[in-house]
């Protein structure tokens, strides 16, 4: 055991040791932490969905009627109306013929990758894709090559100069999920064709939130019939839990047959789904495109201000602002001093984000208010500025 010690030290001493934070009550844009109410600027709860009285309410009717569990695996006994409720309204919703739910967006990529691909296939990956993704490609056998960030003339080097035997896959983030840009789907899809490759989005922090009717980063660069693989989380923008791939009807019989994590795993509990139906059901709604302008305000607000007070943003195009700091020590001295203050804000270090790109990030909701979010930017200037981050 003192092995373990050695280790847990280490992480400590190079300011890499991670603990968890007990949040009381909903994940709303106030929440209480360690008894005391803080401003909440680091949840992916973008719509405050989490605790809305409507997916509150499909919840517990849903426990009431259904009960808890699903009891097993799909394919055992575990498939319930729900279950199939759902996945017909997410097709209709992302508009392809079919779609799978998933338990995380963890183990839809774990399981979505090596049921696609496998030994003789390779692998096109932007290098700052989800761990979820990477693990996936691992797990496939097949050759992985990741690609410079968002660099199109490099991926297309790499896919004119590499001999493929079986399949070609390209996945990137829809929005890159700590540094909220967006990937560059038009020319990715241009590739896709040229090469006869299939492409894969994840769009774990799109989903419900961009493009005009919240169908995510494809549909706010038109490009959804390009995506084969429509991969998505219910646990951020839409504040449930899970995932799901929309695609054609072959790809979401060839996942049921060969995903693992869908194939070796008890299903998704009727109040989640639920509570995702009902999640659905709102971003597809006028309420839905409420709050995805408000949200859209609230992001240009903090990220124009945070600019003006002379903070690197790092590119972001969406409700994720990073706030680009360096070494992980002054990341988390930033962080610490900014929940002294009443804000709670993570600070990333690696194995998340690449060494020297320690950052702060900020994540918008569409319930923080005006004079909250004029507050937090107060807040994080008088703390950049103290330890000469601005
Ligand atoms: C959060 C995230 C996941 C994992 O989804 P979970 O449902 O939280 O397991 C996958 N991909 C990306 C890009 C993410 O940000």
């Amino acid at each position: 055991m003192n092995e373990l010690r050695e280790e847990l030290n280490v992480l400590r001493q190079q300011g890499l040791f991670r603990s968890m934070r007990v949040i009381g009550g909903p994940q709303a844009g106030r929440v209480i932490l360690d008894g005391r109410e803080v401003l909440l600027l680091c949840s992916n709860n973008y719509l405050g969905l989490a605790d809305h009285p409507a997916l509150k309410e499909a919840a517990i009717r849903a426990v009431e009627r259904y009960g808890v569990s699903s009891g097993a695996s799909r394919l055992v006994s575990g498939t319930m109306e729900l279950h199939e409720a759902l996945e017909v309204r997410l097709a209709a919703f992302k508009g392809t013929e079919s779609a799978l739910v998933f338990n995380s967006g963890y183990a839809a990529n774990t399981g979505i990758i090596p049921a696609l691909v496998g030994k003789g296939d390779v692998i096109f990956s932007d290098r700052l894709n989800h761990a979820s993704i990477v693990d996936g490609a691992l797990l496939s056998r097949a050759k992985y090559i990741r690609y410079p960030h968002k660099d199109m003339s490099a991926l297309r080097r790499l896919l004119a100069s590499t001999d493929v035997a079986g399949r070609r896959l390209i996945v990137t983030d829809g929005v890159f999920s700590m540094d909220g840009d967006l990937a560059p789907l038009t020319e990715l899809a241009a590739l896709k064709r040229e090469y006869g490759a299939l492409l894969m989005v994840d769009d774990a922090h799109g989903t419900g939130v961009l493009g005009p009717t919240g169908r995510g980063s494809a549909e706010l660069c038109g490009v959804v019939e390009e995506v084969d693989v429509q991969m998505g989380t219910m646990g951020k923008g839409l504040g449930s839990c899970g995932a799901y791939v929309a695609g054609s009807r072959n790809l979401i019989e060839l996942l049921v047959n060969k995903a693992r994590s869908f194939i070796f795993s008890t299903s998704l509990p009727p109040g989640v789904l639920a509570a995702s139906l009902a999640a659905v059901d709102l971003v597809d709604s006028p309420a839905g495109a409420d709050l995805r302008r408000q949200l859209a305000r609230n992001t240009a607000l903090f990220r124009d201000s945070l600019h003006d007070a002379g903070f690197n943003t790092m590119g972001s195009e969406t409700q994720i602002v990073p706030i680009f700091v360096g070494e992980a020590e002054p990341t988390m001295e930033f962080s610490r001093r900014l929940l002294a203050e009443g804000f709670f804000v993570q600070g990333i270090r690696p194995p998340t984000v690449p060494a020297g790109s320690c950052r702060l990030r900020c994540t918008l909701m569409a319930t923080h208010t005006e004079s909250q979010l004029e507050r937090a930017v107060t807040a994080i200037g008088k703390a950049g500025r103290a330890l000469g981050i601005t």
